[in-house]
């Protein structure tokens, strides 16, 4: 193993707990592995990598929480605390982990914290917790939706008094903070009534903190949106391409058709691990291209042609969509099966765009 600057050990770690203060655990880590149970046997604090970024660092902090558009919001929020004048670092899964900001802390965090991450907190208590939606995603790992929205709830249930915290008005939340309800949806310039709802979320959060309508209205107008998520690559011959390599589940596909106009010719499919039932699919899309290894399934519950890879999909699309129509990559998968992940996916997918003439 690379030296680290520091020792390490390769294993299933609980002979090594006798010598420890503190466990600090990666998020992917389930909370049944031995050596976090054992831990919490022993009564050894078990930290996640949120919790201690968060007691690290010592300033004012956003957690960003729900099912869908988490990157979204976070990203948006920073860009608009921006344009306030405010000194902000986006982080958590948006590529800068929050443990990365110690060093040197922003004025202001906006953090995008999962319910993975949230499951390992224990005093974790945002200034401004914000839950966009409850769906039914990762219950792989979470086993329970219950224990998943139970999650979720953990980014509100410290919070104090002088806190706040903003959730869809149905959703009942823990905790002492003041409450403010998600209902006015926003105009925004991205697309689709999904993002008028996080433009909804970004404006609340943005009051709350204390930034003037004016400049939110600002900035939720010149937001140009996240990559991998209906990002429109490219016009050619009257048809819009567009990258959305993050709907890597059915809710996901069916917010992206909702937000794009017919005819569309759409790109599905990839790995099946979540064995996710396709059938809400069936009818929307005037042309449908399997890949991957859903494809068989995706053929009998959604229907469309077969064609392998991404490459081929891109070919056949080229030839067959009309001016007016657009392609539209929204795979309703996760990529696991032929690429690292959905941004490798999402980056194939543009250069093959990029290379139609
Ligand atoms: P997350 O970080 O929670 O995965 P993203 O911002 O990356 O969310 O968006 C992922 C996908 O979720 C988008 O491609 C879009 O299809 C869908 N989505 C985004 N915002 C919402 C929303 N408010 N409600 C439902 N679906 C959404």
């Amino acid at each position: 193993m690379a030296d680290a600057g520091f020792p390490t050990h390769v294993g299933d770690g609980r002979d090594l707990l006798a010598r420890v203060g503190a466990v600090v655990k990666s998020p992917g880590v389930p909370p049944r592995a031995p050596v976090v149970a054992e831990a919490r046997a022993r009564g050894l604090p078990v930290l996640g990598e949120l919790e201690l970024g968060w007691r690290l660092i010592d300033r004012p902090f956003v957690a960003v929480t729900g099912t869908n558009g988490k990157t979204t919001v976070t990203e948006w929020i920073a860009h608009v605390l921006r344009l306030a004048g405010r000194e902000v670092a986006a982080a958590g899964n948006v590529g800068t982990p929050l443990t990365s900001l110690v060093e040197r802390p922003p004025a202001l965090v906006v953090c995008e914290c999962s319910s993975y991450q949230l499951a390992d907190t224990s005093a974790f208590a945002p200034d401004v917790a914000v839950l966009l939606n409850l769906g039914s995603d990762h219950l792989d790992w979470h086993e329970t939706l219950d224990h998943y929205a139970q999650s979720k709830l953990l980014a509100f249930a410290r919070q104090t008094a002088d806190q706040v915290a903003i959730a869809p008005a149905r959703v009942a939340v823990p905790g002492a903070a003041r409450r403010v309800d998600l209902v006015a949806d926003r105009r925004a310039t991205l697309p689709g009534a999904h993002n008028a709802m996080n433009a909804g979320a970004v404006a609340e959060v943005c009051a709350a903190l204390g930034v003037d309508e004016a400049t939110v209205e600002d900035g939720l107008r010149s937001f140009g949106g996240v990559p991998h998520r209906l990002e429109l690559l490219r016009e050619l011959g009257g048809v819009r391409w567009v990258n959305d390599s993050k709907a890597t589940n059915v809710a996901s596909t069916l917010t992206a058709l909702d937000a794009t106009p017919p005819p569309v010719h759409l790109i599905l499919g990839g790995d099946d691990a979540k064995n996710e039932n396709f059938a809400a699919l069936a009818g929307r899309a005037a042309r449908a291209y399997l890949i991957g290894a859903a494809a068989p399934r995706l053929a009998e519950q959604v229907g469309g042609e077969r064609c392998g890879d991404l490459e081929t999909a891109v070919a056949r699309a080229a030839a067959a969509a009309p001016p007016g129509a657009t392609v539209l990559l929204s795979p309703a998968c996760a990529s696991f099966d032929q690429f690292t992940d959905y941004e490798e996916r999402g980056r194939r997918f543009t250069a093959l765009v990029e290379a139609l003439a």
